[in-house]
């Protein structure tokens, strides 16, 4: 008989996934046969040059689009088989988006930022406040909750992203290059602070990124070269 193992599913599940666009008469492969296993607790870096296919990749994991070919399996669910409402509900409620440009509402507080998708997700107001403060607070910026976007750094702004992206508590976060925007010294400290959120929540993430060191600090890494993706 087989010994029990603790085998924890993985979180995320791609199979071949492979992506094509057409452009005129031309086919462009963006992705091929890409497979890859994001385990709980899991950090998983992606680099490659501009144009190799990381917000590509991003945007399929993410169930923003279908891919042309492959499977995508969220927590033992295949994704392929989901309707679109399906889809949108599993997105909100289990996966975080960071992505460089912080895309935060400008005519919103960053506490009413990280409320937001609370309430969509059907929390009642003063929870959503109450975990709003406390993820503000988490990453230095319990002095800022009343700020607007544009009364913040850069780096001050990818940190209330940081945050909201995990204020429904998701499996999975997925940040398509979120320093990519910011100067070295910032770069590194809010990567820091987003290594720590992930690993303190024990989240898993998918993180593109231009910057080698900084992928080195991840569990796992992977370049996409010709469509394909191969570990470091
Ligand atoms: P990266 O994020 O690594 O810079 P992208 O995933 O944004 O790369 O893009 C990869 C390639 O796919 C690029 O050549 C881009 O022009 C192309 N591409 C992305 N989306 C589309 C689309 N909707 N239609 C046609 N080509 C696309
Ligand atoms: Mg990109």
């Amino acid at each position: 008989m087989n010994k029990e193992e603790p085998t924890k599913s993985p979180v995320i599940e791609i199979s071949q996934l492979s992506q094509f666009f057409r452009q005129g008469q031309t086919r462009l492969e963006i992705l091929k046969n890409v497979s890859l296993k994001i385990r709980a607790g899991e950090m998983v870096g992606l680099v490659g040059p501009s144009g190799s296919g990381k917000s590509t990749l991003l945007h399929l994991a993410g169930l923003l689009e279908r891919p042309s070919g492959g499977k995508i399996v969220y927590m033992g669910q295949d994704c392929e088989l989901m309707t679109d409402n399906q889809r949108t509900k599993l997105r909100l409620n289990e996966i975080g988006f960071i992505y460089q440009f912080h895309h935060l509402l400008p005519e919103f507080s960053a506490r009413d930022n990280v409320i937001m998708p609370q309430l969509i997700a059907g929390l009642p107001k003063i929870e959503a406040a109450n975990r709003a403060n406390q993820l503000l607070n988490m990453v230095g910026l319990s002095e800022r909750g009343d700020h607007k976007p544009s009364q913040l750094s850069g780096g001050e702004k990818q940190r209330v992203a940081i945050v909201r992206s995990i204020a429904n508590v998701p499996q999975l976060v997925l940040a398509d290059e979120p320093t990519g925007n910011l100067d070295p010294l910032t770069s590194a400290q809010v990567f820091e602070q987003l290594r720590r959120v992930i690993k303190g929540g024990k989240l898993s993430a998918l993180i593109a990124t231009h910057n080698h060191q900084l992928a080195e600090q991840l569990d796992r890494s992977f370049k996409i070269e010709g469509g394909s993706l191969v570990e470091l």
